[in-house]
């Protein structure tokens, strides 16, 4: 009886149907300025900011220096991967966006996102990582490139973003997906010395990117993005209200 309940109440969220079409309130032709040629977005899935900050070299420690910090970012609950994506790839919360849990399963988001926009101004759109984007997003990806989540999947992505830089062909929007934290953080913890060095190979891997970008003398027409999509507990695992992963990087 209770498992019964349990299992409606699970299911009623995770196949959840948002009474709103967004379709219908948001508009497409927005008329802004370009400010920038290219926009490279790094998710560094699972990353906690105050490790990132006892690591603080490289990648991160350049673009603190260099760029715009935002210390007053907050995850949705649940603090999911796949919701996250959602989100800030479409400015929604997941009630709205219909991506309510990692057990999505309804395909491509028919709403406007980052990736639809860029598209609707007959520009190039590209995605480096694991299948979620593909998933949510394939209609408007122009490049996608997957990297199945083993291990040195952030060093692959990395390969790949510099290959695309370096030939020329950087689409205007690119998504580089980092997994390997993440998962350190679900089998070590956030405060396992194997998360902290995850971190920091991420750190060096983000330099290698701005390297490349300033090596094709693009790094001044870009705008480079580094975030996660959640923290982790001390000992490991997200999903919760908690504010260590409620506050992603
Ligand atoms: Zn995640």
């Amino acid at each position: 009886m209770i498992n019964n309940a349990i299992t409606k109440v699970w299911s009623s969220w995770v196949d959840y149907d948002p009474p709103i079409n967004v379709k219908v309130y948001l508009k497409t032709d927005y008329n802004y300025p370009r400010l920038a040629e290219y926009v490279i977005i790094v998710l560094v899935d699972g990353a906690r900011p105050d490790i990132i900050d006892k690591v603080e070299d490289e990648g991160f420690g350049f673009l603190k220096k260099e760029g715009v910090l935002f210390s007053n970012a907050y995850g949705l609950s649940p603090t999911y991967s796949i919701p996250a994506r959602a989100a800030i790839s479409t400015g929604l919360p997941h009630e709205i966006s219909g991506v309510t849990s990692n057990w999505y399963k309804k395909g491509v988001l028919n709403m406007p996102s980052m990736f639809s926009l860029v598209k609707s101004y007959g520009l190039k759109t590209g995605a480096i990582g694991d299948s979620s984007i593909s998933m949510l997003f394939e209609d408007y990806l122009d490049t996608y490139i997957e990297i199945p989540e083993t291990s040195g999947h952030m060093k692959k992505s990395t390969e790949e973003a510099v290959k695309i830089i370096t030939s020329g062909e950087l689409p205007n929007i690119l998504w580089v997906g980092f997994a390997d934290v993440d998962e350190v953080g679900h089998d070590h913890g956030a405060l396992s010395s194997r998360y902290e060095e995850a971190i920091a190979e991420a750190s060096q891997l983000i330099m290698k990117i701005i390297e490349t970008l300033k090596m094709r003398r693009i790094d001044d027409k870009t705008v480079l993005v580094v975030l996660s999509d959640h923290g982790h507990l001390d000992q490991g695992g997200h999903g919760g209200d908690e504010l260590e992963v409620r506050i992603p990087y």
